[in-house]
């Protein structure tokens, strides 16, 4: 089993194009792969989180071994599969490799790990660059040299230069760089009607031996697998991406930001995972919606709205995590200290917005992005939980959760634990703004706009009382100061009861703070 070389390739590397295995030499060089047990253990990680990694990770050792190359696949029931640490040790023993190659993590701490490990084995580490983005991390460095503030929007229009994308003649397409005032849709009384059902991949006996294996090793971790159908297959996420854009890309734009009790995709395409363990490449993900576009069968808003997304945020959260860390994890600009409720858990809670979206992730292993952003994220910003145990939580329940695009959204967007650098001001938001973006409040004991007294919804009394607990800090910020104004508008009676009815709530929700 003696090697010149392990080329390593981690869990959310299955990039049938990427630079290490372009670089491996078949006769002289194994394939190492690690199903490192503590990546299910640091952050008690949703079973279908877990299922999804290692069938994906299983799948794809397949298909390396039908294109010949030797692999070394370390399986997560193995003691030595502990830790990244152990199975690398046990895997240069065996091989006596003179070296290790791989394509530069996505977490920093895996890296971190990963080069200790080398260097305590004496091993040297040669890293390729991580060819799947399309912005290296040196590229983002270079555009964010010298800007004060960064702003998605401006990297989004640098991006869509760069790569010629919904450009015409050097201008954006269509005219505008967004459609967004478009894209803000609701369902109405009625609700949603029909929507194309996406595809369900059934577990197959890799997958179901997989299912068996977490149910075993991590019985008390949260999330359930009845149900499990993620792709898991770079064949199945193609027919994911195909069935998104023939099916719901054309109505993806205008009800992007909307909710429906009982949907949990709606016209949402249901790929990050299979673009973040690269099973997808995101030039082929945008190909395929500027495609739909060119050959008029989606309007331009939706193709906007959805490259948007790939080329823009998913880039640029990556940058900001590569140029942040290791500090980011840290952060807590608001100074917010208390626990996250044990409801995140479980899902029982009468409030009905958190109780239906903790159910469909505990169910499912996914939520759509209002969903996270505007309801349990929303919720832990306006109550004041510990930014680093709300990004723990979002780590541990997404199908589609790694640290580079988890964290900016967590601790910067949903949280501003990093005082401002990714969103320019917090997204705070009463449950006036849940009510009008979908159906959730229809079934609740609470009233959104009521934010004192027993039927107050407990978001409108949170809302009220962040304002008020962070008014030395926005009032006079530029893009915050509207809802500021709106607060002094509240005479000093309600506030007092509003302060009153936010601390009883913090008490019953969180007990004591953990300092
Ligand atoms: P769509 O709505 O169909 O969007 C298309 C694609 O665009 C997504 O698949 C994704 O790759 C990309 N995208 C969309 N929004 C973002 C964004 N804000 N940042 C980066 N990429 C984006 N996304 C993850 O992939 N992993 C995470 O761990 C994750 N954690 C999040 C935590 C919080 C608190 C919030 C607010 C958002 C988080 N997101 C995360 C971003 C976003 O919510 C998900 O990418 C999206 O909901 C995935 O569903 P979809 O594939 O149906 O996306
Ligand atoms: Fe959520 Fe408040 Fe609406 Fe109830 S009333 S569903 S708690 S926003």
């Amino acid at each position: 089993m003696t090697c010149r070389r392990l080329v390593l390739i981690l869990g959310d590397q299955l990039d049938r194009e990427s630079a290490a295995l372009a670089a491996c030499d078949e006769k002289q060089d194994r394939i190492l792969m690690i199903e490192a047990r503590n990546e299910s253990e640091r952050v008690p990680s949703h079973k279908a989180r877990t299922t999804l990694f290692l069938a994906a990770m299983r799948h794809h050792a397949d298909w390396l071994e039908q294109q010949g190359f030797a692999l070394d696949y370390i399986r997560i029931g193995k003691p030595e599969a502990a830790s990244f640490r152990s199975a690398l040790r046990a895997a240069i023993e065996r091989s006596r490799a003179q070296s290790i190659a791989m394509v530069e993590a996505g977490e920093y701490g895996v890296q971190e790990e990963i080069a200790r490990a080398c260097a305590v084995a004496g091993v040297p580490l040669h890293l390729h660059g991580d060819t799947h983005f399309l912005c290296s991390r040196e590229a983002f460095e270079s555009w964010r040299k010298g800007r004060k503030a960064l702003v998605m929007e401006h990297f989004y229009r640098h991006m869509r230069k760069t790569h010629g994308i919904l450009m015409q003649d050097g201008k954006p397409l269509g005219g505008k760089w967004n459609f967004d005032k478009k894209n803000r849709s609701t369902f109405g009384r009625k609700g949603p009607g029909m929507i194309p059902s996406a595809p369900r991949f059934h577990p197959d006996s890799i997958t179901a031996e997989v299912m068996n294996e977490v149910e075993q090793l991590f019985p008390d971790n949260p999330g359930s697998l009845d149900g499990f159908a993620w792709p898991v297959t770079r064949e199945q996420a193609l027919t994911m991406l195909r069935d998104f854009v023939s099916q719901r890309l054309a109505t993806f734009g205008p009800f992007q930001d909307a909710m429906w009790e009982g949907q949990m995709l709606l016209y949402h395409s249901g790929i990050s995972a299979a673009l973040n363990l690269k099973l997808l490449n995101p030039r082929e993900v945008i190909g395929a919606a500027l495609t739909a576009y060119e050959t008029k069968q989606v309007p331009l808003q939706s193709v906007e709205g959805f490259v948007r997304q790939v080329l823009g945020w998913r880039e640029f959260v990556r940058g900001v995590y590569w140029t942040e860390m290791p500090g980011y994890l840290d952060e807590n600009a608001l100074e917010a200290t208390l626990p996250l409720p044990r409801f995140y858990w479980d899902g029982n809670t009468d409030m009905n917005c958190l109780h239906t979206v903790i159910r469909q992730t505990l169910d499912t292993g996914y939520a759509h992005h209002i969903q996270r952003l505007m309801v349990t994220g929303l919720f832990s910003l306006l109550l004041g939980v510990r930014p680093h145990k709300v990004h723990e939580w979002y780590l541990a329940i997404y199908i589609d959760a790694v640290e580079w695009v988890e964290a900016p959204n967590t601790l910067g967007m949903s949280q501003y634990a990093d005082g401002g650098l990714l969103a320019s001001k917090p997204y705070a938001a009463s449950g006036r703004y849940i009510q009008r973006m979908g159906n959730y409040c229809n079934g609740c004991r609470y009233a959104p706009d009521e934010s004192t007294g027993d039927s107050a919804c407990p978001f409108t009394t949170l809302y009220w009382d962040f304002l008020l607990r962070h008014e030395a800090r926005f009032a006079k910020h530029p893009r915050a100061a509207l809802q500021w104004r709106i607060l002094r508008r509240l005479d000093q009676e309600k506030k007092a009861a509003i302060r009153t009815q936010a601390d009883r709530l913090r008490a019953d929700i969180c007990g004591q703070p953990d300092n």
